[in-house]
Order: structure tokens, then C-alpha cells, then sequence
């Protein structure tokens, strides 16, 4: 893909949505931390009704920790593979407790040393607390990247390391957002919604889903999740200022 190219499909997924964050309920760097940990394999939306309740009894390393792996099970059963996370996530609250003062740590290796966190947890933990220029790469930003020409691979590692020496300096840090909305709500595995995609005419994927015969190409996806976007960004602020 041509770096204008890509810099216009930049250009026009920020203007869609200025200000992109994640949809994970969190109130401090703990609570992504533990979310994002917890979203493997399963939907934010239940993710978040799992921390609602948890986070209420217990949202620090040392309280989930006091609440032992069994104690925990019941508040995260919503999501998959609740067992070996309620594991992992009391495994990463005593490394916290007893490693880094109860603090998130702020450097890759300690981040990926903590049980159940891997190299997409902490690019999102890098990125998102620390301010670090990290993309993380999920099931939906590789669909989009390999799709749209943006940063074709073979694995997450391959479309990351293409996507960090591609992208424009000016959307690094918000790129993870902008594509995995993408990929969540347009660029979609079955079905992707070409017609009313805002990058169709820069994205390289040939097999694009036809319009309907008589149907105009609209914005109303973008409007849908620039709101959507504005909300989340209001609650978490809303939170952190709370805390
Ligand atoms: S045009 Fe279709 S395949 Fe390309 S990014 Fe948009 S939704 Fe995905």
C-alpha cells in the first residue's frame, strides 16, 4: 500500500473518531490492567459485567488477592475460562503485591512476566497508562490490517511490527483503537459492511461485500460509533476522576 494511501485511511477513521478509546470499564491502571487480562478469548461486554461486580468488592492487588482463586471465581464466571484466569489474575496480584509496591509496572518485561498477560496486554498497558507508541494486534485489528492492505502478515507479531514501522507518527498511538472499532463494528469476519465503509475506496480487499441494489453508501456507522466512542470516553474519565 502507497504511505498516502494509508495515511488517508488514518485521516479519515480520526476524523470519524477524534478521540478513540477502549471499551473496557476501568477507573485506574489496575482496573485496565485486570479487563484487558480478562478479555482473552471473550466479548467486552462481558468482561465488564464481570468487573462491575468485582471491581465493587475488590479493586486493588491486595483485596483480590485476600478474596483467594475460589473467592474469585464467582465474580468473573461470565467469562470464558474463568478457571485458569481466576489462576492467573490471583497469580498477578501477589507478583504485584509483592514485586512492584501493588503498582502497575511501567516496562515489558516485568508487565509480560505477570501470569495471563502477554505481549497484547502489555503493548495495550504501554500504550494506554504509560503513553508509549505500542499497537497491539487482536483478532480484528489483524483481519483489517491484512484486508485493507494496511499491514499484511502471516501472524500478529508480522502485522505489529509492520504496522509500527508503517504508521504515520501522528495515528500510532491511537491506531490500535481506531482499527479494532474498525474490525469490531464495520470490517466484521463474516460479513464485512463495504457499502457503508468510510475507507472503501482506499482499502485493497477484493472480495468486498456488494451494495444493495439502490442503497446510497452512508456515514451513519461512523456517526454510530464516534457517539458510542464519546460516551465510554465520558464514563472513564468520569471514574478516574472519582478515584
Ligand atoms: S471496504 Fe470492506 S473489507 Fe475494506 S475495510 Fe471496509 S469493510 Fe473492511
Amino acid at each position: 500500500m502507497h504511505a498516502a494511501t494509508r495515511r488517508a485511511i488514518f485521516r479519515r477513521l480520526k476524523a470519524a473518531n477524534p478521540a478513540p478509546t477502549t471499551e473496557l470499564t476501568h477507573s485506574s491502571p489496575f482496573e485496565l490492567l485486570v479487563a484487558v487480562m480478562l478479555s482473552a478469548h471473550t466479548t467486552d461486554k462481558s468482561v465488564n459485567a464481570a468487573t462491575r461486580n468485582l471491581f465493587a468488592v475488590a479493586n486493588t492487588p491486595a483485596a483480590i488477592l485476600a478474596l483467594g482463586v475460589e473467592g474469585l471465581k464467582p465474580y468473573i464466571r461470565s467469562v470464558g475460562l474463568y478457571n485458569t484466569k481466576a489462576q492467573n489474575l490471583s497469580g498477578l496480584c501477589r507478583q504485584l503485591v509483592e514485586k512492584h509496591g501493588g503498582q502497575v509496572p511501567a516496562d515489558r518485561a516485568s508487565l509480560e512476566a505477570l501470569p495471563g498477560v502477554g505481549r497484547k496486554t502489555t503493548n495495550i498497558i504501554l500504550n494506554m497508562v504509560f503513553g508509549q507508541m505500542e499497537i497491539a494486534v487482536d483478532t480484528h485489528i489483524f483481519r483489517v490490517a491484512n484486508r485493507t492492505g494496511l499491514a499484511p502478515g502471516k501472524t500478529p507479531r508480522e502485522v505489529e511490527d509492520a504496522l509500527i514501522a508503517n504508521t504515520p507518527l501522528e495515528y500510532r498511538k491511537d491506531a490500535h483503537h481506531w482499527l479494532i472499532l474498525h474490525g469490531r463494528y464495520v470490517c466484521t469476519a463474516r460479513k464485512p459492511a463495504c457499502p457503508k465503509c468510510i475507507i472503501r475506496d482506499l482499502c485493497e480487499y477484493k472480495h468486498k461485500t456488494p451494495a444493495k441494489p439502490g442503497r446510497k453508501r452512508g456515514g451513519g456507522l461512523a456517526r454510530a460509533i464516534r457517539a458510542r466512542g464519546a460516551r465510554r470516553h465520558a464514563r472513564n474519565a468520569r471514574n478516574a476522576r472519582s478515584v
